[in-house]
């Protein structure tokens, strides 16, 4: 069953980008005005994509049903319907030129619809389709033998586990789940029975020593980019990534594995747009592919002001039909999540702002939210320093002053 799958799966991804290589005429066509640009999503990425892609020729809308969503101060055409709406994401996409994500939670129906009638979206809907299910991301990795944990689909958790199991497990939601909302480290038969009650995927607990990223731009041409990778600092209270150090300190040789596992991926899968990968470095130094998600990402947010081209620009770069950029990390950096207060909820008031603004190389981007809730992603900083280890000591610095309260 998994192979069928994974050959029709190859073949719809092959149709797919040979009809994408079809439509680069488009490009041609939309040399002499602005392209139209159609986001789907309006938070913070989408903001960061609408900041870079803003550089170029290009007219932006997006589909978001928050009226004060991120984007809404930068995007004059935000249309507030949701993303996930069959009907809302056809209707907004048939009048772009070129349609993308800044979260793959959207109507994919309607996407497959835009791209039977030309339209370019990237990343194709067939990938954004398998992201959306972790059962078919491992079923993927698996049939591609890429490295990933050993893992089995069950139904439900109810009745999937017994006293043989080996403890800790890891249960994670097949749809839906985010920032670690959607996974249990179960430690006992009664805990991970009692995790979720809809279909999951069973890992086995991987011993992690570092958690990596690495993010890949593949454009129509098949020219292929990667950035170096990431190390990231899971906040154990809200299961989000706290901080992120570039480049991970870990070896040459892992973060050639890293960096060549990312482009393996992308070309499996096809790929037109960006992709970001999670990677887990195994306490025995393996790098074994966590998950993924086809768009920008957090573990990104650096290459803003630490790399040659960011990965917003690179992606814009993608959706407009151009060659890539280049990658290279100018500088170490770090980036921290500024995150809503605990016990914080309502109009968002940031405190500390002159003190950490008075710091060098330090960059602060405010997403634009009016109200805060606990761990709710209300901003970053991103610090470069030659020295990594500077830059983290001005990072707690920074973590230390800078709070968004209600
Ligand atoms: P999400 O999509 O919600 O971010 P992830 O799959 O990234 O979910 O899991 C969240 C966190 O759970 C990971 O960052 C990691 O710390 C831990 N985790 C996930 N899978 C495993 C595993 N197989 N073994 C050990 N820890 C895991």
């Amino acid at each position: 069953m998994a192979v069928i799958y994974s050959n029709y799966l190859k073949s719809v991804i092959k149709l797919n980008f040979l009809l994408t290589h079809y439509k680069r005429r488009k490009y041609q066509d939309m040399q002499n005005r602005p392209t139209i640009i159609g986001i789907l999503g309006g938070g913070q990425l989408g903001r960061m994509l609408a900041q870079a892609a803003s550089s170029f020729n290009v007219e932006l809308r997006v589909l978001d049903s928050d009226p004060t969503c991120p984007c809404s101060t930068l995007v004059p055409r935000c249309t507030n319907q949701s993303f996930r709406d069959e009907a809302a994401v056809y209707n907004f996409g048939k009048d772009c030129d070129v349609i993308t994500i800044e979260i793959e939670d959207v109507s994919v129906p309607a996407l497959k619809r835009l791209a039977a009638e030309g339209k370019l979206v990237i990343p194709a809907p067939e990938i954004i389709e398998v992201i959306q299910d972790k059962g078919l991301q491992k079923q993927f990795l698996q049939s591609n033998e890429i490295a990933s944990a050993p893992f089995r689909l069950v139904d439900s958790p109810a009745n999937a586990f017994d006293q043989d199991t080996q403890y800790p497990i890891v249960v994670k939601l097949r749809r839906g789940g985010y920032d670690g909302r959607g996974v249990v480290v179960a430690k006992t038969e009664l805990e991970a029975k009692n995790s979720f009650n809809k279909p999951c995927v069973v890992e086995e607990c991987v011993e992690i020593s570092k958690e990596i990223a690495v993010i890949v731009a593949r454009n129509s041409n098949a020219e292929v980019r990667v950035y170096d990778p990431v190390e990231m600092l899971v906040n154990s209270d809200a299961n989000l990534v706290d901080l992120l150090s570039a480049p991970a300190e870990i070896s040459i040789e892992q973060t050639e594995t890293a960096k060549n596992l990312a482009i393996q991926v992308a070309q499996k899968i096809n790929l037109v747009g960006l992709l970001a990968i999670e990677m887990f470095v195994t306490k025995s130094g393996e790098i074994l592919v966590n998950e993924m998600a086809p768009r920008p990402h957090n573990t990104g947010h650096h290459t803003i002001e630490a790399c040659a081209c960011s990965q917003y620009e690179q992606l814009t770069r993608v959706l407009l039909g151009l060659p890539l950029g280049d990658t290279a990390l100018k500088q170490p950096a770090v980036m921290l999540n500024i995150l809503g207060q605990p016990g914080c909820a309502g109009p968002a008031n940031w405190s500390g702002l002159d003190e950490v603004l008075s710091l060098s190389n330090v960059h602060l981007h405010v997403y634009g939210k009016t109200d805060t809730k606990p761990f709710r992603k209300m901003g970053h900083v991103t610090i470069l320093d030659q020295d990594l280890t500077k830059a983290l000591e001005k990072a707690k610095f920074v973590r230390s002053k800078l709070k968004v309260i209600a």
